[in-house]
Parts: structure tokens; C-alpha cells; sequence
């Protein structure tokens, strides 16, 4: 019989693959005694532990794609350079000897000494040594827990057209999914607008998140059907079923090429409004979509992908080059680059883990208040980024603003970078326009104040909603209050878009909410004029605005703003949507 889950769905999608089971909890450690007798045994099993991680890491190397960024093999050379160095290769087998003990044991010992040391480094490239010391010894647990598995890592494993089936998915494994080739992904916690989701969307890859006790019905190797659009995850599936579902991926595959036919259509309403339709860009393959797709340019550029991608903070020179590359192939249209928008669910190896383990991450150290306490972090990234403006046209955007001293105080830095680099005659755009996220209520209560300072505003609703309604957007368990149709988060939206009519500032959108077809009405009808979206909703988007009068519309908002609850406002969509 056919077992059918539901979930979050994230993307829109329907695949069928074997399920691919993904492990990323590590066996927990014991300690037991081991009698003298076996001691020798015991090291004879740590060495061999040692000897097939050795083993696996080769044969990793050698199947490396050659697309793969070059960071890849020489993190591996890291970890094999690791696995030799005594710390690993001689101390836990003095400590098995001398406190006669599991090997499971020594190795912790050892790893939690090396990563103290690594922990009380002033430099954050060298704390992220510690993560490679987890790593590497992860890796070794692995093979002494279960030395008759692979023990392979989930980055080692070929998931080319699997669905792969997790506890939970971070942004990191969703990019190695996409450079694996998984047909899609269905994890036990996470929501709609978790990075990880949103990566998702950006790679094209259908995922269903928060599917509670997956893992329990699911298993190894099983074909499954995943349907990402209405949330499900179908296992056990019979031949009927089967069939019904590769009919509807003709038809979604139809429907796309109908979309398809709209690319090179102006985004103008009905009653001849322009639009501007943006693209949201994680990856450099999101700009061949931007132009496939014939979006206006980047409204958001998440920078921190630079770093996600590699191995630890990248250096100004490897940042420059990744700007310059994303300036110089958007072909002369407009580039918003984000300054970094790290913590919360983006973590990097080595930064911001200097203080106490953050309660709420999401209301800790994160985005601009991150790079103002750590100027080693936001001063090369802009000199990286003004280095790249000579390139295209460019524009910063700074990341979850809340007070306006925090925007003074990045101008003020902005202001050293462009006079040191004048010392040092190095070329940049002297003009670039500053702009910052509306996406902390705060920050949408004092629009005004923002509008006055800056040259464009960009709603990032993402964040906006979870700070307004108190949602955590990674929480499946709270995603039924995590809802873009709420009366206060309309009411901020309207705030923001009237703080920049007022002091002529331009005010863009740039979070999921934009590029979601139920809300473009909606949004026109509240006076937004440019929508900044994943580059695989913009034909929709643009479907819709062809289809839409914005006078129409605005004579429709009364409602919207004296409504008091969001199924009012929902009901009230679901009538300005009828035909679309
Ligand atoms: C947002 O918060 O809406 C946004 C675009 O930023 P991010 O999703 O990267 O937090
Ligand atoms: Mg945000």
C-alpha cells in the first residue's frame, strides 16, 4: 500500500528516485576499560581506522569532478596531511596505551585538546582549523563504530538521481546535493523560507521539508516519488500511481514551455505601469538563468556563498575575483551586492563562534551587526567588492539593519575603504549607490528615517516575517504562523513602500514573498514597482504582471489595509487571483 507523507514543500517539482538515506549525526562516544591483554588489539583496530580513512580520502580524490571548485581537493589534501600528522597518528595511541582504553575514547580526548588549542586562536582563519579536526576525526569514529561500512562521508557518495532523505539539510549540503545530481530532497525539520529552502528553489532542486519521522517510513534504496509543489512524498508507489505521476511531469514540462514563451515580453500591466523584475543570484549559474529568463539584473547577490563554497573565510582577492566574475556577466545590468549576511542558519567555518553559544541565533550576531563588530570581516569584502565596480554597475546593499547609528557606522567604513584605496590608486566607482534591508520591524517602523539616508530600500520579507510574527523561519513546527499575508507584516510592507515614496527613494522587495505568484497582485496593488525573486519564478511573475491593472488593483487595498486577520486577507486573494 502506498505510503503518502506530508511536509513543507519548498520548490515545485515532482521526481522519482531511490531514496538515499543521509546520515549526519555522529555515533556518540563512550569510554570503557580495556583489559591488558587486548591493548595491542585495540591499537591494531585505531591504525586500521586510521589506514581506510586514509584509504577513502584517496579514492574521494580521485573522483572529484573536474567542475569542481579547486578548494575541494586541496581541503582533502588538508584532511589526508591531518590523518598522518602525529597529533592523530601517534597521541590517542599513547593514551589507549597509558589509560587503557577504547580507541573511541583516546581520539576524543585528543580531539577536544587540539580543538581547545584551535579555539583560543585570536585568528579566524586558523579557528577553522578546528573544523577540519572535526572532520577528520569524524570520520575515523565512523570507521571504529561501524568498521564494516563504508564510512563514507555524505559528500562521498554518489547521489546522482536519488532523493536523498535527512534528519535536516543544511545550505552547505544543499549545494553538494546540486553538484551531485540528487532528483531531489526531503528533510525532517526546516521551513519554507530557510536558507536551505531557498537555496532550493535558487539550484532548482524539489524538496519537502519538515516531514515529521520520515525516517521511520522510509527506506534505503526505495523507489519514492517526491511532489514538492503540494509538499508530499509518496513511497511503496504502484504502477498506476507511477504512471499518473510521469503524465504530470509532461504536463508541468508543457507549462513550462508556454512560460518559456514569455521571456522576452516588457513586465508592463495593463494599464502601461512598468515593473522591474530582479533576480535573486546565489550562484554564478543563477546569472545564466537571470539572462535566460530576461530579468531586469540582480537585485540581491548573497555574498555569502563565497564563503559557504570554500574552505573558511575567503580572502579579498578570491572575493574580488567571485564579484568581478558576477559584474562582468550580467553584461552591464545592475548588480546588487549584499554585504555579508552571515550567522543564523549561515554558518562559516571559524566566524562569530568567538562568544557564548548564541539562545537565538537568528536575534544574535548576524548580517551587518556581525561585520561592524568584526571589521577583519566587512573591510575586505568591501574593498572587494569596490575593486569589482569597475567592472558593471554596481550597487552595496547592507543586511538587517536595525538602528540608524548601525548605517552610519557602515558608511563610515565604506568611507575608509574608498580613501585607502585612492591612497593606493587603485581604480572603483566613487558613485555606487547604498542601499539597505527593510527586513527587521524595526527598520520598517523607521522607513523614514532609512529612506532619508539611503539610496534604495529592499523589503527582505523572509526575515521580516519571522521577526514581526516571532516565527522562526527554520521552525516547521511554527510555520503555521509564518504567514506573508499577515495584517502587521502588510502594514510594515506599507510603511516601507510609503517611506520611499515619500522621500523618492526606489523600494524593491527581495524577499520570497516577491517572487511567490499568490502575492504579486497584492504587492502591485500596495505600490511595490520592482520584485527581486529567484530567476525560475520570473516568468510567472511576469505572466502575472502582464495580466494585471494596477489601478485595478490599488482601488481594491482599502480592504487589504482594514483587515484584521490573514484569513481575511487570504479570502480576499484568493478573489483578486481568480483568473491566474
Ligand atoms: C530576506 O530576509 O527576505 C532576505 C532576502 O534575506 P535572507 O533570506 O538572505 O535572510
Ligand atoms: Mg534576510
Amino acid at each position: 500500500m502506498t505510503t503518502a507523507l506530508t511536509g513543507i514543500g519548498v520548490t515545485r517539482g515532482l521526481v522519482i528516485g531511490r531514496a538515499h538515506i543521509f546520515h549526519s549525526i555522529q555515533p556518540e562516544v563512550v569510554e570503557y576499560a580495556i583489559p591488558q591483554q587486548y591493548i595491542e588489539d585495540e591499537v591494531a583496530r585505531y591504525e586500521l581506522a586510521l589506514s581506510k580513512a586514509k584509504t577513502q580520502l584517496d579514492t574521494v580524490k580521485d573522483h572529484i569532478p573536474v567542475s569542481a571548485p579547486s578548494e575541494i581537493s586541496a581541503f582533502i589534501d588538508t584532511h589526508l596531511l591531518m590523518l598522518e600528522d602525529s597529533a592523530l597518528s601517534r597521541v590517542p595511541i599513547d593514551y589507549i596505551r597509558e589509560h587503557q582504553c577504547n580507541a573511541e575514547w583516546a581520539l576524543k580526548y585528543q580531539r577536544d585538546a587540539l580543538v581547545t588549542v584551535f579555539e583560543e586562536m585570536d585568528d579566524s582563519y586558523l579557528r577553522t582549523r578546528r573544523d577540519d579536526v572535526d572532520h577528520v576525526v569524524n570520520r575515523v569514529q565512523r570507521l571504529l563504530s561501524d568498521p564494516e561500512a563504508q564510512g563514507l562521508s555524505n559528500s562521498e557518495i554518489s547521489l546522482a538521481g536519488r532523493v536523498v532523505i535527512a534528519e535536516d539539510v543544511t545550505p552547505a549540503d544543499t549545494i553538494l546535493f546540486k553538484s551531485q545530481g540528487v532528483a531531489g530532497f526531503v528533510s525532517e525539520h526546516g521551513g519554507v523560507n530557510s536558507h536551505t529552502a531557498i537555496l532550493a528553489r535558487s539550484l532548482g532542486i524539489p524538496a519537502v521539508v519538515g516531514v515529521h519521522r520520515l525516517r521511520r517510513y522510509i527506506y534505503h534504496n526505495e523507489t519514492v516519488a517526491l511532489d514538492s509543489e503540494h509538499g508530499m512524498v509518496l513511497a511503496d508507489c504502484d504502477e498506476a500511481l507511477l504512471r499518473h505521476i510521469e503524465s504530470r511531469q509532461q504536463i508541468a514540462l508543457r507549462q513550462q514551455a508556454r512560460l518559456n514563451a514569455l521571456k522576452d515580453y516588457s513586465a508592463v500591466t495593463l494599464d502601461g505601469v512598468n515593473i522591474e523584475l530582479l533576480a535573486n543570484v546565489e550562484t554564478e549559474e543563477d546569472i545564466d538563468l537571470m539572462h535566460a529568463v530576461g530579468s531586469d539584473g540582480i537585485g540581491l547577490y548573497r555574498t555569502e556563498m563565497v564563503f559557504m563554497l570554500g574552505n573558511g573565510v575567503p580572502t579579498e582577492e578570491t572575493q574580488y575575483q567571485a564579484y568581478r566574475r558576477i559584474v562582468e556577466r550580467a553584461n552591464g545590468k545592475p548588480v546588487t551586492i549584499r554585504t555579508l549576511d552571515l550567522g543564523a542558519d549561515k554558518q562559516v567555518d571559524g566566524v562569530g563562534r568567538g562568544g557564548a553559544i548564541a539562545t537565538n541565533p537568528a536575534l544574535g550576531l548576524r548580517a551587518i551587526r556581525l561585520c561592524l563588530q568584526d571589521p577583519s570581516l566587512f573591510y575586505p569584502q568591501l574593498r572587494a567588492i569596490f575593486r569589482a565596480s569597475v567592472y558593471g554597475k554596481l550597487r552595496i546593499m547592507l543586511p538587517m539593519l536595525t538602528n540608524v547609528e548601525e548605517l552610519h557606522q557602515a558608511v563610515q567604513i565604506i568611507g575608509d575603504v574608498k580613501r585607502d584605496l585612492r591612497q593606493a590608486n587603485v581604480p572603483f566607482d566613487d558613485d555606487i549607490p547604498i542601499g539597505g534591508m527593510i527586513e527587521v520591524p524595526a527598520a520598517a517602523l523607521n522607513a523614514d528615517a532609512f529612506a532619508h539616508h539611503l539610496d534604495f530600500l529592499s523589503i527582505g520579507t523572509n526575515d521580516l516575517i519571522q521577526y514581526t510574527l516571532a516565527a522562526d523561519r527554520l521552525d516547521e513546527d511554527v510555520n503555521h504562523l509564518y504567514k506573508p499575508a499577515h495584517p502587521a507584516v502588510l502594514k510594515l510592507i506599507d510603511m516601507t513602500i510609503r517611506a520611499g515614496l515619500k522621500a523618492k527613494v526606489p523600494v524593491a522587495m527581495c524577499g520570497e514573498m516577491a517572487g511567490d505568484a499568490r502575492y504579486v497582485r497584492l504587492l502591485l496593488g500596495m505600490g511595490l514597482r520592482e520584485f527581486s525573486m529567484n530567476p525560475r519564478a520570473c516568468l510567472d511573475v511576469r505572466r502575472i504582471v502582464v495580466n494585471s491593472s494596477v489601478s485595478e488593483l490599488s482601488a481594491l487595498m482599502h480592504s487589504v489595509h482594514r483587515a484584521g486577520t490573514s484569513n481575511e486577507i487570504e479570502e480576499l486573494l484568493d478573489r483578486i487571483n481568480h483568473d491566474i
